[in-house]
């Protein structure tokens, strides 16, 4: 088959890139180190070499958090406090990735899809190389995506800041939604 033509064919589809709509949204959160608090990052409970864990109301899986404000804010539909407010003891102890299904129902019934996310996580220990597969798919599964449209990337802040100095783990994240 003409590959070339081919494409030719589909990129010259009349406007149809012109008739998809697409929103991206920005999220950052940011959780304390504290001790005797699991460590749970993309759903996957971690062990950190002094047992520390991240402080917060729900379960403080930060990974989660920034996708979620992602998420929301590529529809400016505000952030998970609004939803899911700190005060509210209905949250405590949640698990975070049922609180994204939440929020992917919201971004469904405005009849938007969710095309990708894309995530780094932002802390100096423990390593968290041998789980980000893990962490990909229970994102991905939460929001009804193919693993490849998930990036969860990792780094250390090189022992600058709070993160690098271990008070805390933050995490950066953008979504892109589309609708036809
Ligand atoms: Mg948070």
């Amino acid at each position: 088959p003409d590959l070339f033509a081919q494409w030719q064919a589909l990129t010259m589809e009349p406007d149809s890139h012109r008739t998809m709509q697409l929103r991206i949204g920005n999220g950052y959160d940011i959780h304390r180190l504290v001790a005797g608090r699991p460590l749970i990052l993309g759903g996957v409970t971690l062990n950190h070499p002094d047992g520390l864990g991240l402080d917060g109301h729900s379960d403080a899986d930060v990974l989660v958090h920034a996708v979620m404000d992602a998420l929301l804010g590529a529809l400016s539909l505000g952030d998970i406090g609004k939803y899911f407010p700190p005060t509210d003891p209905k949250w405590k102890g949640a698990d975070s990735l049922m609180l994204l299904e939440q929020v992917v129902g919201l971004v469904r019934q405005r009849a938007w899809e969710v095309t990708n996310v894309d995530a780094v996580v932002i802390a100096e220990r423990p390593k968290l190389k041998p789980h980000i597969e893990a962490m990909r798919c229970n994102i991905a599964s939460c929001i009804g995506l193919d693993p490849d449209a998930v990036g969860v990337k990792a780094t250390t802040n090189e022992q600058l800041g709070p993160e690098g100095r271990e008070e805390g783990i933050s995490c950066q994240a953008v979504a892109l939604l589309s609708r036809p």
